[in-house]
């Protein structure tokens, strides 16, 4: 794979004077939730509308998505409110589904990602695709594995593409839920500086308490987007609920974040 302008026409050709935002819940509960925090995103920075709507939880017995319902959602999401979505894909079947729904945006988990099988089969159901697709990083510290997701998106033709960091897994309890290990990505930057580079300080953090300070570091490493989970009952959330932030919270931490331009 070669390092190309042509990876990232999509992020430039939206023109934007601030980071990329991808906000939204992190599930998809019910058409109302959904739509009540797309209305409330709609005026914001906020470029991309997230919902989760497979859930690939570590244990099971937990709340594991409304499935192929929530497209009709999302359907609705751009129907009213003009914003474009984006949703996790975790095999061919949610591919196809996502796809028919027109879905903007598709993003491989870091589940997922762990997973060459799976991430073959997602790239064999994409294959051409001029959608965005954004591979987070595997859930264990392993450049390759991220990259070569990347790489197998790449090798089916798909050339909208992107990367989400969300850090990483450890034994040790830490301040964070998933530990940055920031020179990972600052690696994978270096390779690959025109792959965009967007930053989930929701799962890094895994509180809401510190998404700001995540979200800024990352932003002076020169990120490129930011994907930030938001409900407006974030207490209540079916998933991650503690690491939610309301759409008001939202619009003041992209104020008070303190943006780096490139010329800098
Ligand atoms: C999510 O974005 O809600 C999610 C499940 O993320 P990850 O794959 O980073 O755990
Ligand atoms: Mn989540």
């Amino acid at each position: 794979m070669e390092n190309s302008k042509e990876l990232r026409t999509w992020l430039d050709d939206l023109g934007l004077d601030h980071p990329l935002v991808i906000a939204g819940p992190c599930s998809a509960e019910t058409e109302e939730q959904v739509l009540k925090i797309a209305h409330q995103l709609k005026d914001t920075d906020v470029n991309y509308f997230r919902a989760g709507i497979w859930k690939p939880r570590t244990r099971p017995g937990n709340f594991e998505g409304v499935g192929a319902l929530g497209l009709n959602w999302l359907k609705k999401v751009k129907e009213e409110t003009g914003m474009k979505t984006a949703t996790e894909v975790a095999n061919a079947n949610h591919v196809e589904l996502a796809l028919e729904a027109d879905v903007d945006l598709l993003w491989i988990g870091a589940r997922s990602t762990v997973s060459p099988f799976i991430v073959q089969e997602i790239a064999d159901a994409l294959q051409g695709t001029d959608k965005v697709v954004l591979v987070k990083n595997p859930v264990n510290p392993d450049l390759s594995l991220w990259l070569g997701g990347i790489e197998r998106l790449y090798k089916s033709d798909i050339k909208r593409l992107g990367v989400i960091h969300r850090g990483f897994s450890t034994y040790e309890k830490t301040k964070y839920r998933n530990i940055p290990e920031w020179q990972l990505a600052i690696e994978l930057q270096n390779k690959f500086p025109d792959l965009p580079l967007i930053c989930d300080p929701s799962h890094i953090s895994g509180k809401r308490d510190l998404i700001f300070d995540v979200s800024q570091t990352a932003l002076d490493l020169n990120y490129d987007g930011l994907m930030i989970e938001t409900h407006f009952d974030p207490d209540n959330a079916w998933s991650d609920a503690a690491q939610q932030v309301t759409p008001e919270s939202l619009v003041q931490i992209m104020k008070d974040l303190k943006i780096r331009k490139e010329t800098d």
